[in-house]
This record gives C-alpha cells, structure tokens and sequence, in this order.
C-alpha cells in the first residue's frame, strides 16, 4: 500500500467518549484513560477488503487503510508484523486436543525479538509524522530495544529506562541500538517517573504503554492477521501473556473494526489472559469481578513482559474478558521453564517464558475443560527465547 492514506478521523476517549483531534500529539485524555484512533470504516466498507490484501507486502502495513500513519513514507518498515502461525500438532496431542488445532503466533520472529516491535514501530513513525523531537519510555525491556531500533530507523533521539536487572541480551541491545539508557534500581513503575521528568524538563514526548495512542494501533493488526491468516476466520481461543494488555486491547479493537468492516459478525474469539504467579494483577481482579485492578506489590518473575504492577488499560482488559466469555490464568514461573521446554520439543520454537506461561495456561485450561477438544486455539509466543538467556525462574 504506497498511497496515502486518510488516517484517523479522531481520537476518542475509552471511558467517556470525548473526541480529540489526530492531528496532534496526544497522551492520556483529561480523565486520564488510553485514547483510541477512530476511522471512518463506513467508507472503508467494501473497499478495505481481506481481498484487497492480496500481494501487499506481508508487513504489518499492508492494514495501512485501517492504521494511523498518513505519508508512506513516513512509516518506518524493520520488516514487523506478518509473524508465521504455526501449526502445533504435537503439543496439541500433549495437551489432549483430539480434533482441535492448536496454532502459535510466533511473535519472537519480529525485529528486536519480540512483539514490541509491531506498537513501537507504529508509534515512532506517528510520533515523528506528527513532529516529535525526541521519544522516552519506561520499559521492562522490549519495548525499549523496539523504541530504540525504530529511533534509530527514523532518526529520532530515543531515551530508554529500565530496571537494573533488565536481561542482559536486550540492555546490550539497547545500547547497540544508539539510545540513551538510564538503568534504576526498582520497576517499571519507578522507571515511569524518571520518564516523567524528562517530559517535564525536556520536552520529550513519551510513549509509555496506552498513554499515547499508537503502540495500540500497531498491535492490533495480530487481530487482522489471525483473520487473514486462518483463511478468513478467527480462532475459538486466543491465549495473551498479559502485561500491560496492549495486544489484548489491541486485537479486541480490531475484530470490533472487522465487524464494522463486514468481515466478520458479532461472534468473537474467547480471550484469556496469562500472567505470573508472582505478577497476577488482572488474574486477581478478573476473579474477585472487579472493573479495575489493584496494583500488585513486590511483583517477582523472570518473564519480564509480564512484570507489570500496573495497567492504564486495566478495564479494557477486563471487559475484553468478560464480553468474550475469556479468563484469566497465573503461572509460576517453573512452569513456565517447563513449558518452554515442551514448546520447544514439539513445534521447533524457543520461545520466552511468556510463551512459556501461554502454553502451560493450555494444558491447565484443556484438563479444565475451558478449552475443549475440539477448540481451535491460538497461543502467542510474544518474543524469542534468546533474548533471556541467563534469566532464571523466581
Ligand atoms: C511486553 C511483553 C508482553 C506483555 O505485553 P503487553 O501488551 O504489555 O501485555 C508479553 N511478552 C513479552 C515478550 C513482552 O515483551
């Protein structure tokens, strides 16, 4: 897709419906939730067609229609999204799938290692379209080796603050990849302030975690994918490492777009969230049937992804649950290890410990009877196995 495009029509507050202008530089809204970019998909309707895809470039911006950057060449391209789905017969027989099919989204295959690449890449690219200077984050690590590579792609200054006991393979990486890295003692949550002040002080433009609008857009086009990819259908159980929920949200958003689109009806797929045993926040609030989660303290887990206290889009995930007949599973992260093995053994993935936890969430989940046998499921495995080596389960 090499024209330009109409973009958003507006952003649009995801707890009160306020509209704002996309033409713009956005954070939260005034109520302080994510904002969400609408199109205008009435247009789109019989144009924007999974036909249409055919012979784009199997990149994430071959949904161009239905994402925010304007100018093609403005989108900066490290080759993201379009990751393979991978048939997993034998893992589906470990787990007991007699006729069903079990699928992983080999996320680990995007630049950087991981799926960060997919928002980052979106937001980078908007953020420079729209006349940033500089980008800032806080990061329990791949989003920041993703922001760092797409600064770097764009020419665009990128600042970087992760804990200390980041993996070493992603602060090297970091490092290799020309950002500014701030390491601090403490979590994300700390590292969010340091990014704070460089707001203030700096005038860099931030892009943490749906408190802008874009790395949302650059996740959902798993949604779009999953679709086009299954041959024009979506599968009966997605299964998320769940930190932050920005795919999640982000695949929740689009099979609403593909419904407004005509490409599929009001059914949807059930969404299930995994997180750690030690780091469990959306687990905690989805079973006491809370709308909003309370920040999990002293959260402990190697799957670094999913070591997030706090999510801004806590109520978009618990409703995605909810509305999708979903649920939330927690994994220590011994299972994890051990399920990383068993992945590895039977599909030919190394994947991280949160496609470790995904899988171990559908063994639990098989024996439980929420999935059934014949289910078609799909496991994420949101980034590559490498990039923890050294890491151990706590
Ligand atoms: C960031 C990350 C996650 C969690 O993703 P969210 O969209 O923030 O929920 C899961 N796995 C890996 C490997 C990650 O880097």
């Amino acid at each position: 897709m090499n024209d330009v495009q109409p973009g958003a029509t507006h952003l649009e507050c995801t707890a009160t419906g306020e509209r704002f202008d996309s033409e713009a530089l956005h954070t939260l809204s005034p109520a302080g939730k994510p904002l969400f970019a609408r199109y205008d998909l009435d247009a789109l309707r019989g144009r924007f067609t999974p036909e249409s895809l055919r012979g784009r470039r199997p990149d994430l911006w071959r949904y161009a229609e239905v994402l925010p950057v304007r100018d093609p060449a403005a989108r900066i391209c490290l080759g993201e999204g379009f990751t393979p789905l991978l048939d997993a017969p034998r893992f589906a027989d470990r787990i007991g799938m007699g006729g069903g099919r079990v699928w992983v989204k080999d996320e680990g295959q995007n630049p950087t290692g991981s799926f960060k690449a997919r928002g980052l890449g979106m937001a980078v690219s908007r953020a420079k379209e729209l006349g940033a200077s500089a980008v800032a984050l806080p990061s329990a690590g791949n989003a920041g080796s993703a922001a760092a590579a797409y600064g770097a792609a764009a020419g665009l200054p990128v600042h970087v603050v992760v804990p200390r006991d980041t993996p070493r393979p992603i602060v090297e990486e970091i490092r290799a990849l020309g950002a500014d890295l701030q390491l601090i003692d403490g979590l994300i949550d700390d590292c969010g302030r340091v990014v704070k002040q460089g707001v203030e002080e700096k005038g860099w433009f931030a892009l943490s975690t749906l408190k802008e609008p874009y790395r949302v857009e650059g996740k959902k086009t798993m949604g779009y994918e999953l679709f086009e990819q299954l041959g024009g259908r979506l599968p009966d159980v997605i299964l998320y490492p769940t930190g932050g929920g920005t795919g999640l949200i982000g695949m929740w958003k689009a099979f609403d777009e593909m419904e407004a689109l005509g490409w599929i009806g009001a059914e949807r797929p059930r969404m299930v969230t995994v997180q750690a045993s030690g780091c469990a926040p959306m687990v905690r609030a989805f079973e006491a049937g809370a709308s909003f989660a309370e920040p999990w303290r002293g959260a402990a887990t190697y799957a670094s992804g999913l070591r997030v206290p706090g999510a801004v889009g806590d109520f978009l995930i618990l409703r995605a649950l909810r509305e999708s007949g979903g649920t939330a599973v927690a994994i220590s992260d011994a299972e994890m290890a051990e399920w990383v093995a068993h992945l590895g053994r039977d599909t030919g993935v190394f994947a991280a410990p949160e496609g470790g936890a995904v899988a171990a969430a559908a063994a639990r989940l098989r024996a439980s009877g929420f999935i059934g046998s014949d289910d078609e499921v799909v496991l994420f495995n949101t980034g590559s196995g490498l990039k923890y080596v050294g890491m151990e389960p706590v």
